[in-house]
């Protein structure tokens, strides 16, 4: 009995010892040269951000932003007065568990899809996703082909803190009419899963969508129109109403004009890609405010991109911007180019919205405030404000003056904790290691 006690006491002392002690809050206080703001699309000088990082929680607050903000005692001081303080950028469409890797293009997918099995894939999203965030994105919407949910384990390693990643805004499997987006054979027809989820009637539809809410997706990713079969638009109705009972917006990848429409009358959340996005269909997105993601790939000698592709696709981009659809920008960037990382290469895709005339303040506002509002973050994070979570960056020049300045982003805070400074990328401090306080899985 005597020797019970003794064990219980011994235990209750451990499992003291095992009780976090309460971890002291990080400060940190940034001096701005400048201070852009996307809103408004100017730039205040001598701005001073205080901010409050608890590495318990792995939770950052903007404390307080003014020309007058006295440091806190004790603070870490980040001088970036020679520096354009910006908050940080989002890519509203790409795919961080794939790199296709061999030529010729139809047999990108299936490599990745046969030969890369989803741990792998996962670690590959990481790995993209510190390339991104290494280039300012610290919001990406992952838009499916990432193998069994690698974009969920990569969106929780990132919440918890163990990998230093963007916020992801993920869409698990995208669902698809039979095939998804694949032309594969007979025999091979079970590659369709898991990079698509078939689902032809309402009663798959349902179950697709909630299998992937189940499974961790944040919005829903449907193929409109992938095959000779494109979903009706009652069908594309259901993925509204259905998403929505959970909460979750519905993304749809359109490639044909009769897809788009159906999508755009449906409702859907946002458009992706821009072959489809004529001016009738541009027309109907901003009575309705839908997003319009158009991956626009720019001209250039890594890509692929033709004369006449070239010249419909400014037209696009511009006769969208022109009508008042909501813009954001997207890049579908999910290959490899010699000569850049992903984030770099993602940085490419402003030289179209440069190309088509677009000012430097709404380009910056598509990759900011709109990119916010598609990732329906902006209750907490985004703008630089008191209240939200620290996601700062800063780039040696001024992008309102061009937009190409974000090709040289010195600096990058994520959530309250520095991932690059001086142009050099230092993420050590991001290991986390154990378990978050309040993070809850899905
Ligand atoms: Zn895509």
């Amino acid at each position: 009995m005597r020797r019970i006690v003794f064990l219980a006491a011994l235990l209750l002392l451990a499992g003291g010892a095992l009780l976090p002690a309460r971890a002291q809050m990080e400060v940190r206080a940034i001096r701005a040269g400048h201070l852009v703001d996307p809103e408004s699309g100017r730039a205040l000088a001598n701005q001073t951000i205080v901010i409050e990082r608890d590495p318990q929680t792995n939770r950052s607050r903007i404390v307080s932003v003014g020309p007058n903000v006295a440091i806190p005692q004790g603070a870490e001081v980040i001088d970036l007065s020679d520096q354009w303080v910006l908050p940080g950028l989002v890519d509203a469409h790409d795919h961080l568990a794939i790199t296709y890797k061999e030529e010729p293009e139809s047999w990108y997918y299936y490599y990745t899809i046969i030969s890369d099995s989803t741990p792998l894939r996962a670690i590959q999203a990481m790995s993209t996703g510190f390339q991104k965030l290494a280039s300012g994105f610290t919001i990406v919407r992952d838009l499916g082909n990432n193998g069994l949910y690698a974009d969920t384990a990569h969106r929780q390693a990132v919440e918890m803190g163990w990998v230093p990643g963007p916020t992801m805004i993920n869409s698990g499997i995208i669902i698809g009419g039979f095939g998804g987006q694949l032309y594969e054979t007979p025999e091979m027809e079970a590659t369709v899963y898991p990079e698509y989820l078939n689902a032809d009637t309402n009663d798959e539809i349902v179950k697709a969508i909630r299998r992937n809410i189940h499974y961790g997706a944040k919005v829903i990713k449907v193929c409109v129109d992938c095959q000779a079969y494109p979903y009706t638009q009652e069908q594309l109705e259901l993925f509204v109403s259905e998403s929505a009972n959970a909460g979750r917006k519905v993304s749809g990848h359109v490639q044909t004009v009769e897809g788009a429409l159906r999508a755009a009358r449906a409702g859907l959340w946002s458009l992706d890609h821009d072959n489809a996005l004529t001016p009738e269909v541009h027309k109907l997105m901003a009575e309705k405010g839908i997003f319009r993601a158009g991956t626009e790939t720019p001209k250039a000698d890594w890509s692929r991109v033709g004369d006449r592709e070239w010249e419909r696709r400014l037209a696009g981009l511009k006769d969208a911007y022109e009508q008042g659809v909501p813009l954001v920008f997207s890049t579908d960037a999910d290959y490899y180019i010699p000569g850049f990382n992903r984030g770099e290469l993602s940085i490419e895709f402003l030289n179209t919205w440069k190309a088509a005339g677009i000012p430097n303040a709404d380009i910056l506002r598509a990759l900011t405030v709109n990119g916010y509002r598609i990732s329906e973050t902006t209750e907490t994070r985004g703008l630089i404000k008191e209240g939200l979570a620290a996601d700062i960056i800063a780039a040696s020049s001024n992008p309102l003056d061009d937009i190409m300045a974000l090709r040289d982003v010195t600096f990058v805070m994520k959530d309250g904790k520095v991932f690059k400074k001086d142009g050099v990328v230092a993420p050590l401090d991001f290991f986390h290691n154990g378990p978050v306080y309040g993070w809850r899985k899905r």
